[in-house]
Order: structure tokens, then sequence, then C-alpha cells
């Protein structure tokens, strides 16, 4: 029987599972069946956005995180496909802070070029996976939701592609259980225009975080009050808001914080981060890992090291995202098609170690884009994924860093120089903070101007 490879999830990183196989059969190469398994009924992963929280029309947990008006928080330039451009896509040069429809407009370009959507069984949940020692080979049960049916099938590879912002990571502080208002995690956040003329209460200080208080800010909140666990930000704020350390206890609507101050608020928006949960998996072929550079037990980010036929995609903290979901996607391709030569456990358990040793040197931001651009360029020269020019992506990581540091309301209007085709982006027709139509059309399209 042949060789089959299943394909957990197909957001980005599942996406760049099925164009590395199908690029590689383009120029010839026998690859093995690939399946790919989707819970939800379309692809694209968090970047198909859906109004619904809590569970979906199947009783499966929504796996949506992202919000209306989401625009990119970082330069497209930075997660730019190097086999199909931005220019290919559009046919012309676009800006370099594109909303969530444009960007997902652009991921679902290339798949679909591809003709890969006869790969993927949507509305199809992984439930389990097996591994057998006898055999060798995994079994998947996967349900059906549109018949309502569980089955199995046995497959020799499995890739799990399933992402890890999306179970929400939700504290507990005294006192939250009778606060008047809503209170939410960044995971449930859709519209901002529930929050108009509100005080908002949002807890965390990461991208989240920035985001969705900007977001609030934007389309007319009162106020935004941040309450910090580990260290406020760098940014300048608005005057509006407050950055205050951690929440000690919610009284009615006043919430206390560690340092004795208190401020009084309408909402509490929790923006705590996420999990990494699997639970189609056993504990032994599960990653147990928090939101990190350099996910635990896994050989160049993505071999499973007690299991060379099981691999994760996309388990990283990101700077890089699309393009780096290419290098492991097509780096885990070439590991299947025998392309790669494994080394022998002791080099890769000491490879794992180094990993790890680097990691934990990280101290700054910019060491962790040093960091990911290092294991970018450890990946890209073994494979055929076409290179680019990795320092030019990380310096400008950091100068999209000194831009949020300088401006956090106005860095998105930016423009950068792709470094794929080396065209600069040219602006945007409307400021982000003045852009409250976040739709594709609007964003490709000038404004009409106003009849004389
Ligand atoms: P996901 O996009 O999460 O896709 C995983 C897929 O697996 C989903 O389709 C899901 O339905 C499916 N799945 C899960 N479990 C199962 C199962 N058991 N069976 C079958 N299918 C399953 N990145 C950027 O580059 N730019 C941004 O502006 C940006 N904004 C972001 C905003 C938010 C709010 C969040 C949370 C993340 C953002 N990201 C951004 C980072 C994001 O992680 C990546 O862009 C990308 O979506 C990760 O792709 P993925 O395929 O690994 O995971
Ligand atoms: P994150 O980066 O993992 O940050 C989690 C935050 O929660 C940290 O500030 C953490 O504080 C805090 N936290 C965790 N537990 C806490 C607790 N018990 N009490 C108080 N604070 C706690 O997660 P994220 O901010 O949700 O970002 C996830 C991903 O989404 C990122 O990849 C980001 O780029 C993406 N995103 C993108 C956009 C956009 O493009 N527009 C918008 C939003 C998110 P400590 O520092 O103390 O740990
Ligand atoms: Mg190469």
């Amino acid at each position: 029987m042949s060789i089959r490879v299943a394909i957990i999830g197909a957001g980005p990183s599942g996406m760049a599972m099925l164009r590395a196989f199908q690029s590689a059969r383009q120029k010839g190469a026998e690859v093995p069946e690939f399946v790919c398994f989707e819970k939800q009924s379309d692809w694209g992963g968090i970047w198909n956005y859906t109004w619904r929280t809590g569970l979906d029309q199947y009783g499966e947990p929504v796996h949506g995180s992202m919000y209306r008006y989401l625009w990119s928080n970082g330069p497209k330039e930075c997660l730019e496909f190097s086999d199909y451009t931005f220019e290919e896509h559009f046919g012309q040069p676009i800006p370099s802070y594109p909303p969530r429809a444009v960007l997902h407009d652009y991921i679902m370009g290339r798949v679909e070029k591809a003709g890969l959507r006869a790969h993927v069984r949507f509305n199809s949940p992984v439930r389990w996976v097996d591994y057998s020692d006898a055999t060798g080979q995994f079994t998947l049960t996967v349900k059906d939701n549109v018949k309502d049916a569980l089955y199995s099938e046995v497959f020799d590879y499995v890739v799990i592609a399933s992402g890890h912002f999306s179970t929400p990571n939700v504290p507990h502080f005294p006192g939250i259980e009778m606060f008047p208002g809503r209170v939410m995690h960044a995971h449930d956040f859709r519209a901002a225009d529930e929050f108009i003329g509100k005080d908002l209460l949002v807890v965390g200080s990461s991208y989240s975080a920035e985001d969705i208080a900007s977001q609030c800010y934007k389309y007319g909140a009162k106020s935004i009050t941040f309450s910090y666990r580990t260290r406020r930000s760098n940014f300048k704020w608005p005057s509006c808001f407050t950055e205050k350390p951690l929440l000690e206890k919610l009284d009615g609507r006043v919430a206390h914080f560690i340092d004795g101050t208190t401020a009084e608020v309408d909402a509490v928006i929790l923006c705590t981060g996420y999990l990494h949960h699997y639970p189609f998996l056993p504990d032994d072929m599960r990653l147990k890992s928090a939101n990190r550079m350099n996910p635990p037990d896994l050989y160049k980010g993505v071999m499973w090291e007690k299991n060379h036929k099981l691999f994760y995609l996309g388990m990283q903290d990101q700077y890089y995202t699309f393009n780096m979901f290419d290098a492991q996607a097509w780096y885990v391709r070439d590991i299947i098609l025998g392309r790669i030569t494994l080394p022998s456990d002791e080099t890769i358990a000491a490879d794992i170690a180094g990993w790890l040793a680097k990691e934990g040197t990280i101290e700054t931001a910019f060491d962790a884009i040093d960091f990911q651009t290092d294991y970018m360029k450890e990946l890209i020269p073994a494979t055929d994924y076409p290179m680019f020019d990795l320092d030019a992506v990380a310096a400008l990581f950091k100068v999209w860093e000194h831009d949020k540091e300088r401006d956090i309301m106005g860095y998105r209007d930016n423009s950068y120089t792709s470094i794929m085709t080396g065209n600069t982006a040219p602006p945007h027709h409307t400021k982000w903070i003045e852009a409250l139509d976040d739709s594709f059309e609007a964003f490709i399209n000038p404004p009409a101007v106003a009849a004389e």
C-alpha cells in the first residue's frame, strides 16, 4: 500500500504542508498520499473569520480568535511567501499593513491556485491519534460532522498543524464572578463597537492586549486601563490610557491593583494568552509547552524526538509566520521523502539541547528576532524552498519595533520594501486610525471622491 500522510488542521501551517507536497509533485517527485483534516467548514485557520464564540454549530469549541477590524500587526514584507509574492497575487504592490480580509485572500490565493482544496476534508475534527509500535502506523479517529459519524483511518505519518492561539488561558481574580459588566477573554472578542463610550480594563501586556485596546480606542472606547503582570509596555499611549500593575481583585465595578491604586471600569477583557491544547493526542505524543520561541522535545522545531513520524508545525511563538510555516513544511516534507537524512538519536538530542540553551540567552525582543532568524537560516538551506535575505527581514522586524515605540497608533501608516521583489509598498489611502472600514474593497479601492 502507498505511504499516507495525515495533516491535522488547514490553517496557514497545514496549508504550507499541502503546498510543500504539491510543489515537489509539480517538479516531478513521487509524493505520498496526503489528507488534511479540518474541523471548520473552510480553510484558512484563524484567518477564516467567524462571528461565533463558544461552541460552533456542531458543538465543537470555536477555533477563531480573530476579530472584526483586525489589521496585520506586523509588516506584510516580513511574512511574504518566497514562492508566491503579494505582487503575484494582487497584480500590483499593496500597502504594508493589510487588514485581515486582504491577508486571508493572499494566503488562500496560493493554495486555491495550486488546486489543493480536494486534499482537505472539512467539518472533520480529529478526535484521537493512536500509534502502534507493532505496525509503525497511526490510526486517526475522525468525526464527520456532516454525516454525524465517527470513522478511523490508518496513516504512516502525522503532521499536527492545529494552531496554539485558540484555547484561552483564563486566570481567576477574586470578585470577577460578581463583576456587573462584560467579562471576556481575547479569544471571544469580536467587535470593538460594543465598547463605545466604555471604561475598559485590559489584563495582559502582549500583542492581544495592545491591539484590542488600540481597536477599542479607535472605535470610541472612553478609557483603557491596562494591567500587566511582568512588564509594562514601552509605548506612548493616548492620554485616556493608564498602565497599572497586576489586578488584585474586583469589588463591584472597582478594580484594585497590587500597588493599592484603583480604577472604576465597565468591562474586563482578559488578554492573558493561550494554552497549547491537543485533546486528540495521548501523553507520549503530546507537546507540552508554554508560548515560547523554542517549544521542547522537537528536533528542528518540528519533529517529535520520541517518534520520527510525528511532526508539529507552527508551534513556536511567532515573529516570522507564513514563511516560517513554509520553511518548516518543506523541511518536514523532505524528512518524509527521505531527502533529509536524520542523524543519530544522540545528535538529535544534542541539537535539541543546543537550541534550548540558545533560547535561554534571549533577553530582549531583538534577541528573539535574531533567534528566529537563525532558526530560519538553518531550515531553508536544507530544502528547495526559495531562500531570501533573512538578515533584511530581521532588520525590518527591528525597524517595526522602533516604529511602534515611536507611534503605537500610527505605525501601520509606514511603508516598507518587499524583500522578495525589491518594490516599495505604496502608502495606504487612509491613516489606520481613521480607516474604520476594514473590508477588502475599502482597502484595495481608494474612497470615492465626493461629487462637487
Ligand atoms: P491556525 O491558524 O490556528 O489554524 C489551525 C487549524 O487547525 C484551524 O483551521 C483549526 O480549525 C484546525 N484544527 C484545530 N484542531 C483540529 C482538530 N482536532 N481536527 C481538525 N482540525 C483542527 N500572524 C501574522 O502573521 N500576522 C498577524 O497579523 C497575526 N494576527 C494574529 C491575530 C490573532 C488574534 C492571533 C491569535 C494570531 C495572529 N497571528 C498573526 C498569528 C497566527 O498564529 C498565524 O498567522 C497563523 O494563523 C498560524 O497558523 P496555524 O495554521 O499554525 O494555526
Ligand atoms: P501572548 O503573547 O502569549 O501574551 C500573553 C499575555 O498574557 C502576557 O502579557 C502575559 O503576561 C499575560 N498573562 C498570562 N497569564 C496571566 C495572568 N495569570 N495574569 C496576568 N497576565 C497574564 O498572547 P497574546 O497577546 O494573546 O498573543 C498571541 C498571538 O496573537 C501573537 O502571535 C500575536 O502576534 C497575535 N496577535 C496578533 C494581532 C494582530 O495581528 N492584529 C492581534 C492580537 C494578537 P506575562 O508577560 O506576565 O507572562
Ligand atoms: Mg534552499
